[in-house]
């Protein structure tokens, strides 16, 4: 699901420190601290802020925390919280196309250093949207990272894909963009945009849409022999099975809802559109070894 996920149930963050640090490195004290800390971060929705950097306690602690997600790997001690986070999802929750590789940390550990192995600052992704979003958090509060687990965006419907077909060329053109919705603040209206920038996802959807639709090129043609509104038809029951199947603010479902509103698509446009992608898609076939 793109956007939010459910957060991983019953887990023991005191456990997860006890399993990292099993010989004294950490006081027990020190542990009380970090739960503590866990606890704050939890109740500040993973917003980052001077307190989540707890600065002020022995120098070697926020190295041994640093440090100690190299046991959040395969093999090593906290490989269970590795797979448990990684079995979340299926796709990038980011992206919402890309299979899971990495665990993001959702308040950057180069900064952030006591929250390296706090499950909840632990997000599965896609390695692009991990190493491509910010090496720390902006100053303008505008632009923080919404929170997977901590901030449901779901009551809201806002992504929308704008479609047009070049006049000229025929080409398809498709635009994702965040719609100002009733409810909604500014802040989590800006924060919505600066996630598009931030994981370069009109770039990324380019890509995506045109895979998309060119596996779907034999069923328009099908749709279509119902006239532009068996298209329609089409494209608008497609949307509404991504709807259940992906969510409301999934790139699908405002893919197939922005097609089914273009009427230069769905009254023959299509055809050469796709035809324009599939002839640009062509991979060449590899040259045979002499
Ligand atoms: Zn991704």
């Amino acid at each position: 699901m793109m956007w939010n996920l459910p957060r991983l149930k019953e887990f023991d963050a005191r456990a997860h420190l006890d399993t990292a640090f099993q010989n004294g490195e950490v006081t027990e004290a020190e542990k009380d601290f970090l739960v503590d800390l866990y606890k704050q971060y939890e109740e500040g929705l993973g917003r980052p802020s001077a307190a989540m950097e707890a600065t002020g306690q022995r120098a070697e602690l926020y190295t041994l925390l640093h440090d100690a997600y190299s046991l959040v790997q395969d093999g090593r001690r906290l490989r269970r919280l590795r797979a448990d986070i990684k079995n979340l999802a299926d796709y990038c929750p980011y992206c919402g196309f890309a299979p899971i590789s990495d665990l993001d940390h959702h308040l950057q550990r180069g900064r952030y250093k006591l929250l390296s192995i706090f499950a909840l600052n632990l997000v599965p992704c896609c390695h692009p949207c991990n190493t491509g979003k910010r090496k720390s958090p902006s100053d303008n509060a505008s632009e923080h990272q919404l929170h997977t687990y901590l901030e449901s965006v779901a009551k809201f419907d806002f992504l929308r894909a704008n479609v047009v077909l070049d006049p000229e060329s025929g080409g398809l053109d498709v635009s994702f963009s965040i719609e100002h919705q009733d409810g909604m603040d500014d802040e989590l209206f800006s924060r919505l945009k600066e996630h598009l920038v931030e994981f370069d996802l009109r770039k990324k959807y380019a890509k995506q849409v045109n895979i998309h639709l060119s596996e779907h090129e034999f069923s328009f043609s099908m749709a279509y022999e119902g006239g532009s509104e068996g298209l329609k038809r089409y494209l608008r029951g497609t949307a509404n099975g991504h709807l259940k199947n992906f969510g409301v603010n999934d790139w699908r479902t405002a893919l197939f809802r922005g097609l089914a509103v273009c009427d230069s698509f769905c009254d023959g446009g299509f055809v050469k559109a796709l035809g324009m992608i599939s002839s640009s898609e062509i991979i060449a076939p590899p040259v045979a070894a002499i």
